[in-house]
């Protein structure tokens, strides 16, 4: 546990069969009441790390309250643990009700849809009980705070203001302090790694509004930029132009792949350069396969929307090809 600022305390919560390591949990101290930024999955080694940092903070739950950045199990799992009966949870509205709903089942269509549209192989489906977001969620339904842009928290000395930045999921949230010039972004912005962007459905270009999230943070005066994994980004504008040159050659790679011919985003994710493990697809688990044909999916719908790319539909199989 780091004090990475006065009262602010960074946690590392191990997030265990992830390819991310760890979650850093953030603890805010302040005078009436405390806030939690992010819990981790729900799981028992989660559970260990977070609640030996609050008793080594001599945190009180009933005077904590709990701000999850987005729906995700590694950021929201463990929820229900922290629940108290006199604390609230603070989140968006979007990923509020995309948590409540996965509980109820709807993850089942959200997964299978990415791998029908894909033509993912029977072999290389994921079966949505091993998503992660089935298999570390959280305990119960909850009655959360809904949030939104320009809503204030405050804890201490701090003056939180909520900021909408929707793109890693429909209803991301982060936190801004504008006297000290803190984000806390959650998987918005990450360091080494580029936070995964999917297809949610056809009439969204997920792409877009992330990157219309990314602007919108590279024009605010950010000092220290807390996000959810890996070190902390000392130059979040360099971060944010490193991000988007990613996704410009990814868009770049797959109009180069799909030439003249018709492609399934399958075919796609088998053709482009991956940065994860050794970078061969051939050999990635299937939750990997998931989350790859997802993000090569928010690309090629990208791409239609900015229309250089049509839509077919062939033999039973979605196909992009140049328009
Ligand atoms: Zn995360």
């Amino acid at each position: 546990m780091n004090e990475i600022y006065k009262n602010i305390y960074q946690i590392d919560v191990t997030l265990p069969k992830s390819p991310l390591k760890l979650l850093h949990s953030y603890i805010i101290r302040g005078e009436d009441r405390n806030l939690i930024i992010d819990t981790g999955f729900n799981d028992p080694k989660c559970k260990d790390d977070l609640f030996r940092a609050l008793y080594e903070l001599g945190i009180d739950l009933d005077y904590t309250d709990i701000f999850l950045t987005h729906s995700h199990a590694d950021h929201s799992g463990l929820v229900c643990s922290l629940l108290t009966g006199k604390n609230k949870v603070y989140c968006s509205d979007i990923d509020g009700t995309i948590m409540n709903e996965i509980l109820s089942d709807k993850l089942k269509d959200m997964v299978n849809v990415n791998l029908d549209i894909s033509s993912t192989p029977a072999k290389r489906r994921l079966d949505y009980k091993n998503h992660p977001a089935m298999v570390f969620i959280m305990d119960n339904v909850i009655d959360y705070t809904p949030v939104s842009e320009g809503d204030v928290i405050g804890v201490g000395e701090y003056k939180f203001k909520v900021i909408d930045l929707p793109g890693h999921t429909p209803g991301q949230c982060g936190l801004y302090e504008e006297n000290h010039k803190i984000l806390f972004c959650g998987d918005h912005i990450l360091n080494k790694i580029t936070p995964n962007i999917i297809f949610w459905n056809f009439e969204e270009d997920s792409l877009q509004i992330y990157k219309n999230s990314l602007e919108k943070v590279r024009n605010m005066d950010v000092k220290h930029l807390y996000s959810a994994h890996r070190d902390i980004i000392e130059n979040h504008v360099k971060r944010i132009d490193e991000i988007l040159l990613h996704h410009e050659k990814r868009l770049k790679e797959i109009t180069d792949f799909i030439a003249d011919e018709r492609k399934t985003a399958y075919e796609i994710a088998q053709a482009i350069t991956w940065d994860f493990g050794d970078g061969d697809f051939e050999k990635f688990g299937v939750q990997q396969v998931w989350f790859a044909v997802s993000e090569v999916l928010a690309h090629l719908e990208h791409l239609r929307h900015k229309g250089v790319l049509e839509k077919v539909e062939i033999d039973n199989e979605t196909r992009y090809k140049k328009l």
